[in-house]
């Protein structure tokens, strides 16, 4: 086991790995039993669930701690099978935090095999769309790198994985599971709406004026 990453900030590194315990259980109302997975980077080192185990049965010692290279490098537990999903987001976006869903909304626009259009300004929480990420089996490097190019080529925060789920990124865990919410709440009023008629969706330039807007919105600090 290598050491390093682990020594050379302790203190900040244990934060990361109890983010991951503090925000696992958020995934209990979003995902099936034990799929879905999220992680928290801090630098070049991530913070990612363990494989396999209910979001509410692990410690801060349990929480594996990963490389860029998906290398061990702490923790009692095995890290996620998507750690190659994780680590290619992380090495070619730079968020802070990724989770992933098996959410029944969004999986069922996985299944169908569409991308989630702008039906509703919301959407700019993630960019102007959510792509579609082509097929590709669980935990292979096949999946990471058709969701880092799906994101890629529509500049999202997101991506719906066919046949299989949901990826949402973020500054920060806090972020990307309420960005997930978002998502998923979207699908569900995308696949309502069609099945009634054909949704409305936003135009370029509409999306344009709401991203202007967010960067105003809510509490801001005090003017001088
Ligand atoms: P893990 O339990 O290994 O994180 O896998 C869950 C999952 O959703 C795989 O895509
Ligand atoms: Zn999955």
């Amino acid at each position: 086991m290598s050491r390093d990453a682990t020594d050379s900030d302790p203190d900040l590194l244990r934060e990361a790995r109890e983010a991951v315990v503090e925000y696992a259980p958020a995934l209990a109302g979003l995902t099936p039993g034990r799929t879905g997975n999220l992680s928290v980077r801090d630098g070049d080192a991530v913070a990612v669930t363990p494989t396999g185990v209910p979001y509410d049965s692990f410690g801060v010692d349990d929480v594996p701690l990963v490389d860029l290279d998906g290398e061990r490098l702490a923790g009692r537990m095995a890290p996620s099978s998507e750690v190659p999903m994780h680590t290619g987001i992380y090495k070619h976006n730079r968020p802070g935090a990724i989770v992933h869903t098996h959410s029944p909304w969004a999986t069922t626009m996985a299944t169908l095999g569409r991308r989630l259009p702008p039906v509703h300004y919301m959407i700019v929480s993630v960019g102007r769309e959510v792509p579609l990420a082509d097929y590709a089996p669980y935990g292979t490097e096949e999946l990471a790198a058709n969701v880092v190019a799906a994101m890629a080529e529509a500049d999202a925060d997101a991506a719906i994985l066919a046949n299989h789920g949901l990826v949402v990124t973020g500054p920060d865990l806090e972020t990307a599971v309420e960005n997930t919410r978002h998502v998923e709440d979207l699908c569900r009023l995308y696949l309502r709406a069609s099945a009634t008629g054909e949704p409305n969706l936003l135009t370029d330039d509409q999306l344009a004026t709401v991203e202007a807007r967010f960067e105003s919105y809510g509490q801001q600090p005090d003017a001088e």
